[in-house]
């Protein structure tokens, strides 16, 4: 999956920088400088979170993935994604934003918790920008159909543009799909297959059946 940055982005790291409150997260692995990151966990609770967005604004059920007593290990977005009772077929990677620019933005937080004014302070985040990435999804699966699935189910919130990271609520975050190409076993596969299942499952078709293809 190719991404395009359609406006800035921030995701929280943990690095300390000196006028920052919030530092975006970077990888320092054989570089002289950081350079910004989705990290893999990031990645995959994006994509998670548009899947299960989908499914339901078609009336479909499917958990919130967001905290572990609401998962339900059943729903298609389980099977995919991964749930306490099974993990997820599907291994992601921290993905390098290519040739970012990055800069440090100030921002006004409001405490919503206290729901005053007054308590508004200027605070600085790091912000990613003109930039994409390239994301890998690899995954093992017992049958051709379970492949199939789990790469229309990244497909749909690829396509969706959730937005990323933090900071959503202050526009930013936006991405676009650039490009979503899928090899089983290192063969290419046309993308037809997969807007086909995409269309099933949002119709609401019933999963097929295992091994009897
Ligand atoms: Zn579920």
């Amino acid at each position: 999956m190719r991404f395009r940055l359609a406006s800035g982005v921030h995701i929280t790291g943990e690095r300390v920088e000196l006028g920052v409150d919030k530092a975006f997260v970077v990888d320092w692995h054989m570089d002289r400088s950081p350079v910004p990151i989705v990290p893999a966990t990031t990645l995959k609770g994006w994509l998670r979170e548009g899947a299960e967005r989908v499914l339901r604004g078609v009336g479909l059920s499917a958990c919130d993935g967001s905290s572990p007593q609401t998962v339900c290990g059943e729903c298609l977005v389980c099977k995919v994604f991964g749930s306490p009772q099974r993990r997820s077929p599907l291994r992601f990677r921290d993905v390098r934003l290519r040739e970012a620019l990055w800069d440090v933005r100030a921002n006004v937080s409001l405490s919503r918790h206290r729901k005053a004014a007054y308590e508004e302070r200027l605070f600085f985040s790091e912000v990613a920008w003109q930039s994409g990435f390239e994301a890998r999804v690899m995954g093992v699966f017992p049958s051709q159909e379970e492949a199939l699935q789990a790469a229309a189910l990244l497909y749909l919130p690829a396509q969706l543009g959730v937005a990323l990271g933090a900071a959503r609520s202050r526009g930013l975050g936006w991405v676009e799909l650039e490009d979503f190409s899928v090899r089983w076993n290192g063969e290419s596969e046309p993308l037809s297959r997969v807007l086909q299942r995409a269309e099933e499952i949002l119709k609401g078709a019933p999963e097929k059946s295992e091994g009897n293809g």
